[in-house]
């Protein structure tokens, strides 16, 4: 069906949403419990990316190699595992199938029991400012909601239409163990299929071209996550320049220069991890007059609005948020400013994520060299897990943790908790800094042992200046 050949007379409701990821189906829920008329699409499967393809099923394969990886160590613990550890990947798969299945027909079915709500099957794209065609119907609306999300970037890498190359999303399908997995891009998403499958059994290479994994982190925590992923076998091959693919079947070869010197790795899977792209490119945004900037984000103000009165961007598509909890923020401030007469804006949030691995880094705020960088008089301390006794307790010494303050303001700039628990302990840190505490108010709480997060306190009696990288 094209967008000129509507077959049905167009359909009016107060609100349409184009997406149901993790922004759209909220919003749906409020404007329907305000009373008002709603129409959401989907083109694909609910839930989107978070879902389907991202967050819910990738956490739950790493609970799958979490337990892999232990049952291997058992022994460490006194505990005798006869007969070997074997995994099953298709029972692997057909758990985070379950996991993910459950959520997605949660959101769906919430969603057709919604007052006032009907939801369309099908592809999106605008006629006009306020008229989106799906499936050969015309809706119109004086308010539309774009929640389209993103998609993995397939960078132009020489040989890459010649082989079957995974991504994110394909490699949800995979119910074997890759002999070999060869993973370009050693960023959150490379770095956490690359640890899974390493505890699964494959042998994996993760490629990288900056000059150290997750290089937007402090270079301590970037080590760290580095001295983790190669202490279980994973092999990191970093600077790499002109990579290229080629092969066929299971046999491919990826080849590059790295530290100038020759690479050439052969393995039997290829998954590219080079970064995400919106899906903006096909929503008739022209006809719209919708602005996109350079790399094709909807551009959006600080409450979310575009530069079309009337038109919204939420979620990964507007270039602001790159998570779950950003989109579902992008949500709350939208729905409390239409709603509740609010005026909450993106600013008022301060950055936060995990990344997935084993142990999890938990991250709030600002790095210590963006903190630098922006003209702080930083005050830093850092403490390895190895001296922390829930760590020791639990045999899970990997990582470290750090925060970093301003010592003038003593504001607390950001942290980071790369160990056990650090996705959780975080939280300590970030809520401090939404209260705007000064650190002093942290660094006296009594907080319970043996826990991880009793030693932030002590992090924040330990501050030193941070060390100028030039001297
Ligand atoms: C491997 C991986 C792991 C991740 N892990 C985490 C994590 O642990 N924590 C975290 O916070 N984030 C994680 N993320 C990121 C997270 O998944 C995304 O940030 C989040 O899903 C973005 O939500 P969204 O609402 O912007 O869009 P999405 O969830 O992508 O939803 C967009 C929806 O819009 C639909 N759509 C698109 N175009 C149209 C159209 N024209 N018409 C109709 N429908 C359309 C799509 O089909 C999709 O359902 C991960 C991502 C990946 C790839």
């Amino acid at each position: 069906m094209t967008i000129d050949a509507p077959v049905e007379p167009t359909k009016t409701y107060d609100a349409i949403i184009i997406g149901a990821g993790q922004a759209g189906p909220s919003l749906a829920r409020r404007f329907s419990a305000a009373g008002m008329s709603v129409a959401i699409v989907e083109r694909h499967l609910f839930g989107g990316t978070c879902v389907n393809t991202g967050c819910v099923p990738t956490k739950t394969m790493v609970a799958s190699a979490y337990a892999a990886h232990m049952a291997h160590r058992a022994a460490d613990f006194g505990v005798t595992v006869t007969g070997g550890v074997r995994v099953d990947m298709k029972a692997v798969k057909s758990r985070k199938d379950a996991i993910s299945g459950q959520s997605r027909t949660g959101i769906q079915t919430m969603l057709k029991g919604l007052k006032n709500c009907t939801v369309y099957l099908g592809h999106a794209a605008f006629r006009s400012a306020h008229e989106v065609v799906v499936a050969g119907s015309v809706l119109r609306a004086n308010r539309i909601f774009i929640n389209v999300g993103g998609r993995a970037a397939v960078p132009p890498m020489p040989g890459l239409d010649r082989i079957p190359y995974l991504t994110n999303s394909s490699m949800m399908g995979l119910d074997e163990v890759p002999r070999h997995l060869i993973i370009v891009g050693g960023s959150y998403v490379g770095l956490e299929f690359g640890q899974m499958f390493r505890r699964f059994g494959s042998e994996v290479t993760i490629i990288e071209m900056g000059p150290r994994l997750v290089g937007q982190e402090d270079e301590d925590v970037s080590a760290a996550i580095h001295d983790v992923l190669t202490s279980e076998g994973i092999t990191v091959r970093l600077n790499a320049r002109c990579i290229s693919v080629g092969g066929e079947g299971q046999n491919l070869i990826a080849r590059a220069e790295c530290d100038r010197q020759s690479l050439a790795v052969e393995g039997s899977h290829v998954l590219l991890a080079t970064g995400r792209r919106p899906n903006t490119e096909d929503l008739g945004l022209d006809a719209a007059g919708v602005n996109r900037d350079a790399r094709g984000y909807i551009v959006v103000n600080d409450q979310l609005e575009t530069n079309v009165t009337g038109i919204w961007a939420l979620g990964d598509c507007n270039g602001k948020g790159a998570f779950t909890h950003t989109s579902y923020n992008d949500f709350e401030i939208v729905a409390a400013n239409l709603l509740d007469g609010a005026s909450r804006r993106v600013s008022d949030r301060i950055q936060a994520y995990a990344l997935y691995i084993d142990p999890p880094l938990g991250r709030a705020g600002v790095t210590a060299s963006e903190a630098r960088r922006r003209g702080h008089s930083v005050l830093v301390g850092t403490r390895r897990m190895t001296s922390v006794s829930r760590a020791v307790e639990k045999g899970e010494t990997h990582g470290l943790m750090k925060v970093v303050v301003d010592g003038t303001s003593q504001e607390i700039l950001g942290a980071a908790v790369l160990g056990t628990g650090g996705d959780e302990v975080i939280h300590c840190v970030l809520d401090a800094m939404y209260a705007k505490a000064p650190y002093p108010v942290l660094q006296r709480a009594m907080h319970i042992h043996p826990t991880v997060s009793e030693f932030i306190p002590t992090l924040l009696a330990e501050l030193k200046p941070l060390e100028d990288p030039d001297h």
